[in-house]
């Protein structure tokens, strides 16, 4: 695997302004440093003591982005240094996540995971779900956490425009939800879509942060 080429390989099809979230996850440390050294500054892992333990051997300018689902008891792991957490499926989750970024000192990006895909596994809030839960208000009390976006995955299936469909639902979603409930709030600006199989519909329907792995790094290996 050419890291590097394919970092430049796809930095070469991304419109100026959205940004790169390279996908690291079951990669070692090292490979890590590759894309590091090629000049890629945001990592996405989706396991708190894989990130954790990547973050204590990397350079400190790299920004973590925690992609997965994040079980509360894993929140220590990453807090103190995480940059965004993408996927808070549960107004619960968000509050616990507030607790911890009180104790640490730091206001923590979040991202909304709204499902999407047509497969039932998948984590996230419906939109009605999600619509309830901001309206509800409750979040408006956390002031450690700064909702600042939405974050979705396709379906995983061949159909390029059910594909295209599901993130332009996104798309229009998120501007729903600015709309509603975040007009007075600058950070409220991420749509994050799009994977390796995928990203060119997303970036097509409005995607501010792609998360690509296996297009950098070759496939994983699930030990
Ligand atoms: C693994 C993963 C990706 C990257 O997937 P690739 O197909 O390897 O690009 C993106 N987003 C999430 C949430 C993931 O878990």
């Amino acid at each position: 695997m050419d890291i590097q080429q394919n970092l430049i390989d796809i930095k070469n099809e991304i419109p100026e302004g959205i940004r790169l979230v390279a996908v690291s996850k079951y990669h070692p440390a090292e490979v890590l440093l590759e894309a590091y050294n090629a000049g890629q500054r945001i990592f996405g892992e989706n396991k708190a003591q894989e990130m954790k333990a990547k973050h204590e051997v990397l350079p400190e300018d790299i920004k973590w982005h925690f992609i997965g689902h994040l079980q509360s008891n894993k929140i220590k792991y990453i807090i103190s240094y995480v940059s965004m957490i993408e996927a808070v499926d549960t107004l619960k989750l968000l509050s616990e996540i507030n607790q911890y970024a009180i104790k640490a000192g730091r206001i923590i990006p979040c991202l909304l995971e709204i499902h999407l895909a047509k497969e039932e596994t998948k984590f996230g809030f419906s939109f009605q779900e999600c619509r309830d839960m901001l309206k509800e208000g409750e979040w408006k009390k956390l002031t450690n956490v700064s909702i600042s976006g939405v974050m979705g995955m396709a379906s995983n299936i061949d159909d390029q425009n059910q594909i295209l469909n599901e993130f332009s639902s996104l798309k229009d979603f998120f501007n729903e939800l600015k709309k509603d409930f975040f007009a007075e709030s600058p950070d409220f600006k991420e749509i994050s879509m799009g994977m390796s199989n995928d990203y060119k519909l997303a970036i097509q329907a409005g995607s501010t942060l792609v998360r690509i792995g296996t297009k950098i790094f070759g496939e994983r290996i699930y030990k």
